[in-house]
């Protein structure tokens, strides 16, 4: 993790959001290559809700979710965990802290094709050496529909039940915060919507925290909060989404944001 190039508060206590941003910059390469990734973005994600992150491609999304995530480094600004402030973190801790507090759902699904679905569903646990939760472990996967798919390997599964392993398994260790990268973009509609309505479900029923990256209005409308991203920039926040005002908001960026 890079040094912040700003001063960083790093004794402040929760204010009760389950993950945030204080001017975060990112930098990638020099001179002429130089992008600007992310322009001091500020960004709370409150507990127990959902939140969209739109914008169009190359706007800094999947950028400012992986700085936020301790995926990546980034080059100013700071970025907390719950109380854990990113950037005075090594590499173990960084490790540590995405093992025990982040849930993570790739539009890939990202899952081993050797283990069965409840394998899967188990492997960051396992791997942590700690043990699941029996109980949230049966209202995960009763809740995400897939008690009779536990034994089945991904190649045995549609695409929409294979992301509705990710989830379980993002959620399996009931963590701060679940960051999910474009969850839909490789479903067909109907699987999508299945898949965003447990997502919804997680926060809703099992008070979960839920950041996605979406370039889709209708995937945003699912989420309590929309936040715009256009070059690097935090440009719009809007509550209570539904498509339309989604779209609405989209149009009047004046072709700024446009879907990817
Ligand atoms: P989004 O997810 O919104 O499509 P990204 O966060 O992937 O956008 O990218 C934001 C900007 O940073 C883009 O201009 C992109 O080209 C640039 N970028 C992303 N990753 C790298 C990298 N590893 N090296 C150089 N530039 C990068
Ligand atoms: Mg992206």
């Amino acid at each position: 993790m890079s040094q912040s190039t700003t001063p960083t508060v790093s004794l402040r206590a929760s204010n009760g959001a389950a993950a945030r941003a204080t001017a975060l910059s990112k930098i990638y390469g020099a001179g002429d290559t130089r992008v600007v990734a992310l322009d001091e973005v500020s960004v709370e994600f409150g507990r127990g809700r959902f939140t969209a992150i739109m914008g169009p491609s190359g706007s800094g999304k999947s950028t400012l979710m992986h700085c936020m995530a301790g995926l990546d480094s980034f080059s100013g600004g700071s970025a907390h965990v719950g109380d854990t402030e990113l950037s005075g973190l090594g590499d173990r801790e960084l490790t540590k802290l995405r093992r025990e507090k982040i849930g993570f759902v790739f539009q890939a699904f990202n899952l081993l094709p050797t283990l069965t679905a409840i394998e899967n569903i188990t492997l960051p646990m396992d791997i942590a050496g700690s043990r699941p939760d029996q109980e949230w472990l049966d209202l995960v996967v009763g809740t995400l529909g897939l008690s009779g798919r536990l034994a089945h390997r991904p190649s045995q599964l549609s695409g929409g039940q294979q992301q509705r392993v990710a989830v379980a398994r993002a959620l399996a260790g009931r963590p701060e915060i679940i960051f999910a990268d474009e969850p839909t973009g490789n479903l067909d509609s109907r699987s999508g919507a299945e898949v965003l309505g447990f997502l919804r479900d997680s926060v809703r029923e099992l008070g979960q925290t839920v950041v996605m990256v979406t370039h889709d209005p209708v995937a945003a409308s699912y989420a309590d909060r929309v936040v715009f991203l256009a070059d690097g920039r935090l440009i719009d926040d809007l509550p209570t989404p539904s498509p339309e005002a989604v779209l609405d908001r989209m149009r009047r960026f004046d072709g700024k944001v446009r879907t990817s």
